[in-house]
C-alpha cells in the first residue's frame, strides 16, 4: 500500500533530535510558554521574514486571535464583512463566525483553486473590513492585486498560511505578504508539529502585543487582565519539536517540488487534469490536487491497486450543515472542485519508485 502520507516515517527521520528535544523539555523543569517556546518564535518569524511570530494553540486559533485583536483594537466591530474564499477549508470561515464578523464568500479561478481576485471588488461594501486570502494546497494567492484592493479601501489582508509554510511571493514569504497571517502545525502540514499548534506571524507591533495577551488570559502580566482573553498558546513540547523541523522545512518543500515536476511530466491521461502554478517558486505543494469528472471511479480503481489517496475537499463550505444559512446559495466553480478533486500521494519521504508506480496506474486509468 503506498501511503497517502506516512507520517510516522516522516518522523522517524527526525527520531533522535526529537526525543533529544523532548529530553530537554522534560529535564527544564517549565512546561509552559519558556525558552522553547521563546526560540520557535524567533526563529519562525526568522524563517518567515515577519517581524513577529505568536504561538498559539492552532491553526483556527491562529485566525480567530487576529480578528479578535483586530476588534479589541477597534478596527472591526460585530457584524463586519471579511472577504474569504468559497472553496476553503472550512476554519478559515470559522474563525471570521466565533468573532461575529459575516464571510462573504468569493468564487476561486478554476485553474489555480485560488480567490480570484478580479470578483473581490464587487462585493466590498462599506462593513468590509478585511480579504482573508488562503493559499490553498501551498500556492500563493495573487497578492499584489489582493494588496491593493486592501490599500484602495483601506482593508486589513490576513493570510491563512495553513498550507503554505515557506512559500514564496517574489522575495517574500507566506507570513509577510499581508498585515497578518495564520499558520497551522498540524501534524500532517508541511511543517507538522506531533500534536497540534499554531503560529501568528505579523509586522505589527500592536497587534503581536494583543494576540500574545489574548492567547494568555487576556494578560501581559501574570493576575492583570486587559481583555477577556482564551487559553491557546503553543505547547513547549511541540515548540521543542517544532524547532527540529522547521530545519529540515525547505528540505521538505524541494522534494515535494520534485514529486510534483515529475507527476506533471508524466501524467498523461485524457481525464485528468493536472494543477496549474502561476510562479513554480511561489508552490510549496502541501497538496498535489488533480481534477476528473471520473473522481471517484478514479479514486476507487487507485485504491484497489494499493494507492491511497483523498479528496480536498468533499463538501463545499456553502452545502455545509454548518452554514444551513447557505445551502440553497450556488458556487459553480467551489461545487466543480469539490466534486472532481482528489489529491495525489506527496510527502518528503515518498520514493521515486511510489511515484512511478502512481504515475504508471494514473495513466494506465
Ligand atoms: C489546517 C487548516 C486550518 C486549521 O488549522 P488547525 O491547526 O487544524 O486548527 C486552517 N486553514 C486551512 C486552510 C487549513 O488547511
Amino acid at each position: 500500500m503506498i501511503p497517502f502520507l506516512d507520517l510516522k516515517g516522516i518522523n522517524t527521520q527526525h527520531r533522535a533530535e526529537l526525543i533529544e528535544a523532548c529530553t530537554r523539555v522534560i529535564d527544564s523543569g517549565w512546561y509552559i510558554q519558556g525558552n522553547e517556546c521563546k526560540a520557535f518564535d524567533k526563529e519562525f518569524a526568522e524563517y518567515c521574514g515577519a517581524k513577529h511570530a505568536i504561538g498559539v494553540a492552532n491553526g483556527l486559533d491562529a485566525l480567530i486571535l487576529i480578528l479578535r485583536a483586530y476588534k479589541e483594537m477597534g478596527v472591526m466591530n460585530d457584524g463586519d464583512e471579511v472577504i474569504v474564499p468559497s472553496n476553503t477549508y472550512i476554519a478559515s470561515i470559522l474563525a471570521i463566525s466565533q468573532n461575529n464578523l459575516v464571510p462573504v464568500l468569493v468564487e476561486p479561478d478554476i485553474q489555480t483553486y485560488l480567490i480570484d481576485s478580479k470578483k473581490i471588488e464587487e462585493k466590498i461594501t462599506s462593513k468590509t473590513k478585511a480579504i482573508l486570502p488562503v493559499h490553498l494546497y501551498g500556492q500563493i494567492c495573487e497578492m499584489d492585486s489582493i494588496n491593493a484592493l486592501a490599500k484602495k479601501y483601506n482593508l486589513k489582508v490576513i493570510e491563512d498560511s495553513a498550507q503554505s509554510h515557506g512559500a514564496y511571493f517574489g522575495d517574500k514569504r507566506s507570513g509577510n505578504l499581508g498585515d497578518a497571517s495564520g499558520f497551522s502545525f498540524y501534524p500532517g502540514k508541511n511543517l507538522g508539529a506531533l500534536g497540534d499548534g499554531g503560529a501568528v506571524t505579523t509586522n505589527d507591533d500592536e497587534l503581536a502585543s494583543v494576540i500574545r495577551a489574548l492567547g494568555n488570559y487576556g494578560s501581559h502580566k501574570k493576575y492583570e487582565n486587559l481583555y477577556k482573553g482564551v487559553n491557546s498558546r503553543l505547547d513547549e513540547m511541540q515548540a521543542a519539536m517544532l524547532r527540529i523541523k522547521l530545519r529540515y522545512l525547505d528540505e521538505e518543500i524541494i522534494k515535494r517540488r520534485e514529486i510534483a515536476n515529475y507527476y506533471i511530466e508524466n501524467i498523461k491521461n485524457n481525464h485528468i487534469v493536472l494543477p496549474t502554478i502561476g510562479n513554480k517558486d511561489s508552490h510549496v505543494w502541501h497538496l498535489f490536487v488533480i481534477r476528473t469528472s471520473k473522481r471517484d471511479a478514479l479514486q476507487a480503481y487507485l485504491s484497489n491497486n494499493g494507492i491511497q489517496t483523498l479528496i480536498h475537499y468533499p463538501i463545499a463550505p456553502h452545502q455545509q450543515n454548518a452554514y444551513k444559512e447557505w445551502n440553497g446559495l450556488n458556487y459553480p466553480i467551489s461545487e466543480q472542485i469539490h466534486e472532481k478533486a482528489l489529491s495525489l500521494p506527496i510527502s518528503g519521504i515518498q520514493t521515486l519508485n511510489d511515484t512511478q508506480i502512481i504515475v504508471d496506474m494514473v495513466n494506465k486509468f
